[in-house]
């Protein structure tokens, strides 16, 4: 039986190992076996992607204040996702960890929200009520004031199983942690372009004098990315070694032959964390033009559109991805008048047959010993009953295939099924 390495994570803000079963442990990396199912919620609906461009810039204030209309207003119980963080001393985490979960105690939050000495790091989902409660609450700690938060729309309810607020050593899995990294010293970080900036600069004809440097992982980077943009040999972020090669010319660092003085360095990941973190890495190793794209990709598919864009995004949640379109309903009616938006339709191949369908999806394996996460086509998840490969197709155990959005349960509920009912 073929065994693919581990390449799945939960990406940035929730890269906790879970407990893995024996048998797997080797093929595993973090979460994409535990699919969490999606939770319906009938009387909810799903926002219109107008409605999340206004929910995006919006206060709860605003919301709450029901005199007040905006055409394109979401109901207060449509659920979105938020994403934060922010890097700042936090003198006493535990009892600022004890204050967010008062404040949270009643409010309808899934989610991950991590906390230590080095700041705050929260994804989550809930009801937009809830979701912006929360974000006032925090903004009013001078601290968190001027926090980004980035909004999308929930497919379908929740978009996490449940919440998790707790102390976390290192707001973002990295081999070796981050708590001894100077992410609150200015001088170690990058400089952070605004969206307009990063756009005028992939679009300037003649300039051709930077990488353009993907801080993501290969899965993400093959559902979308910039133009220009390599993909990162790289299948999870805890891994990332780029500039760290010990020898000049290493195919798989696209940093390894750069003049560390001259060069530069253009790094965007979903929301940017990662680039925040990476840049004081690569700081260190000795590259002195280190730019970020401010709220990394997220932020610019909301205020430029999907302009020198290609694909989806990513997202490390029950939705797996998003179409631009989710991002900035604008963006993308005025990239309808260009090739930008056929682009974006066909840009993703499924990794069995190739084709360039736009009904392609991420999904993991069906046999669960294998579990690879991989870009699929609605013909092949039927010919391969799910798998990624016709040897996975013959593997002892295969979980059923699920329709449409939904992922597999942990691991233990297939585990314990007898053979002959996985059989298809
Ligand atoms: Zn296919
Ligand atoms: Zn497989």
């Amino acid at each position: 039986m073929r065994v693919w390495r581990a390449h799945t994570s939960m990406g940035p803000l929730s890269l906790t190992p879970y407990p893995l079963p024996k048998a797997a442990a080797a093929t595993y990396c973090c979460c994409f076996h535990y699919g969490f199912p999606i939770k319906s919620n009938n009387r909810r609906k799903v926002p219109c992607a107008i409605s999340i461009r206004c929910c995006a810039s919006a206060s709860a204030s605003k919301f709450n204040n029901k005199n007040k209309t905006c055409q394109a207003e979401p109901g207060i119980d449509n659920f979105v996702v938020v994403n934060f963080y922010r890097f700042v001393f936090i003198k006493d985490p535990q009892h600022e960890i004890a204050k967010h979960l008062t404040f949270l105690k009643g409010l309808d939050i899934h989610g991950r929200i991590y906390i230590n000495e080095q700041g705050i790091n929260a994804q989550y989902s809930g009801p937009f009520r809830d979701a912006f409660a929360y974000v006032e609450w925090l903004k009013e700690d001078e601290k968190f004031s001027d926090v980004l938060v980035q909004t999308s729309p929930a497919l379908n309810g929740h978009a996490f199983p449940k919440l998790k607020l707790r102390y976390k050593p290192s707001l973002v899995q990295l081999e070796g942690g981050i708590s001894h990294l100077p992410l609150l010293d200015p001088s170690m970080q990058a400089k952070a372009i605004a969206p307009s900036e990063w756009r005028k600069r992939l679009e300037a004809v003649n300039d051709k004098s930077y990488i353009l440097l993907d801080v993501r992982n290969g899965y993400e980077w093959d559902i979308g990315h910039f133009h220009g943009a390599q993909r990162p040999d790289v299948d999870c972020f805890r891994s990332t070694s780029f500039g760290l090669s010990p020898t000049e010319g290493v195919a798989s660092d696209q940093l390894s032959q750069v003049d560390k003085e001259k060069t530069d360095i253009l790094m965007y990941c979903t929301g940017g964390i990662r680039c925040d973190v990476y840049s004081t890495i690569l700081r260190q190793q000795g590259f002195q033009n280190l730019y970020t794209l401010e709220g990394g990709v997220s932020h610019y598919l909301k205020t430029e559109g999907p302009v020198k864009w290609v694909g989806n995004l990513f997202t490390f949640d029950s939705r797996l991805s998003l179409p631009p379109s989710a991002y900035n309903h604008e963006g993308i009616i005025k990239a309808s008048t260009t090739q930008h938006a056929f682009d974006s339709d066909r840009f993703g191949k499924c990794y069995v047959c190739g084709s360039q369908v736009s009904e392609l999806r991420h999904r993991n394996c069906a046999n669960p010993d294998c579990n690879f996460l991989f870009l699929c086509c609605a013909n092949c998840v039927m010919d391969l009953r799910g798998c990624c490969c016709y040897n996975c197709t013959t593997a002892p155990r295969c979980r059923p295939v699920l329709p449409g959005f939904q992922r597999y349960k942990k691991w233990h509920v297939y585990r314990d099924l007898p053979v002959q009912a996985q059989a298809q």
